[in-house]
């Protein structure tokens, strides 16, 4: 595929502390009101500089590359995520760094399935947004790229980089991506990560939260994983969710994966109908993850005897994952392994520091 470029900034080469390839995919950070049709519309990227003349004045040779048509978050899915994986993957190693202009709505979604995509990453890849468009004077879209920009190009004193994992940056905090969760629709502090420490608070200076830092890994070489299974679903427990609900989802022909999202430490009603229809499910080979509908805190099956009965059957926990993470883990894991028993051990093991054991 190929895609509209543009070398928007050239730092004079004495300065210049690297390169960054910005891939703008679209969301509220890229709109601008269209007055005719009363609604906010993607902007065209080459506007980019008269938005943000700031950009032009940091010490990095940026690259913008945009979507061919960008998106609403809301419209993001699996085939775009294998797009974003493959341009960085082609682009690996033109540049230093890599930051994605996404919508909010599905960030932590495209950060959680870029994470496990890109195997054995050793740049940063930087993945931030704006609450208010940018061409609104009290926006966030500045601070959020210039932020982003700077924690992608940020290097030890070894030239190394010092984040080499798939993030989100927002409103000051840089967070692992697939620890990341939209929290607000209305104020600026868009993201959390409740399981995870950040990775770096971005004040007066930038401050970095070391020990929680994926280290870099000298000699590994990035590998791309290019197929994603959408075969999964989520099953929220309810009080009072019915039989012909859940078996209309744990019956479903060809589904291969449900992520249950349980209450608290991962429990789960235990009528003899629900018990018969997990049980069933996992005999026939789906496999099923335990997620809480909790934010923090983490799935404990056995600890209450609502969930005792899930771990006798199989049910694989998730300890602290997020949703998202849960979810595009599923869709990784299926798109690597057809073996349920394989593709269980892979959702119970950490791959990209997603959850905790
Ligand atoms: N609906 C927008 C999107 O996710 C919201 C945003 O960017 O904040 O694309």
């Amino acid at each position: 595929m190929t895609y509209n470029k543009i070398h928007i900034a050239t730092a004079s080469p004495e300065l210049t502390v690297g390169s960054v390839l910005v891939i703008y995919t679209g969301g509220t950070l890229g709109m601008v009101y269209e007055v005719k049709e009363k609604q906010l519309v993607p902007f065209h990227f080459d506007q980019i500089i008269e938005r943000v003349p700031e950009i032009s004045r940091l010490n990095f040779d940026i690259t913008f590359l945009s979507l061919n048509e960008p998106i609403d978050s809301s419209n993001m899915n699996p085939d775009i995520w294998i797009e974003l994986a493959t341009i960085i993957a082609d682009e690996y190693t033109h540049y230093d760094s890599f930051v994605i202009l996404h919508g909010t709505d599905t960030m932590a979604y495209t950060a959680s399935a870029l994470s496990y995509l890109l195997e054995d990453l050793n740049k940063p890849v930087i993945l931030t947004g704006a609450q208010l468009p940018i061409g609104v004077a009290r926006s966030d879209a500045r601070e959020n790229v210039i932020t982003a920009l700077e924690l992608a190009s940020a290097r030890n004193s070894e030239g190394l980089p010092v984040i080499s994992e798939v993030c989100v940056y927002f409103n000051s905090m840089l967070l692992r991506g697939n620890r990341s969760k939209k929290q607000e629709s209305s104020n600026f502090n868009a993201f959390h990560s409740e399981n995870y420490p950040y990775l770096a608070n971005a004040g007066v200076r930038i401050e970095y939260n070391w020990p929680y830092i994926k280290p870099f890994e000298p000699g590994k070489t990035l590998q791309v994983q290019k197929r994603l299974d959408t075969n999964v679903a989520f099953l929220k427990m309810f009080p009072g969710i019915n039989a012909r609900v859940v078996h209309s989802i744990l019956q479903m022909e060809g589904l291969k994966g449900v992520v249950l999202e349980t209450y608290g430490a991962g429990n789960a009603t235990t009528d003899q109908w629900f018990l018969d229809a997990v049980a069933q499910a996992i005999s026939r080979g789906m496999v099923l993850f335990n997620v809480s509908q909790c934010d923090g805190g983490r799935v404990a099956q056995g600890h209450y005897e609502t969930s005792r009965f899930l771990k006798q059957v199989g049910v694989v926990s998730g300890s602290d994952i997020t949703a998202e993470a849960a979810i595009t883990k599923m869709m990784y894991v299926f798109g690597r392994e057809n073996d349920p028993a394989k593709c269980a051990r892979m959702l119970a093991t950490p791959l990209r520091g997603e959850m905790s054991i």
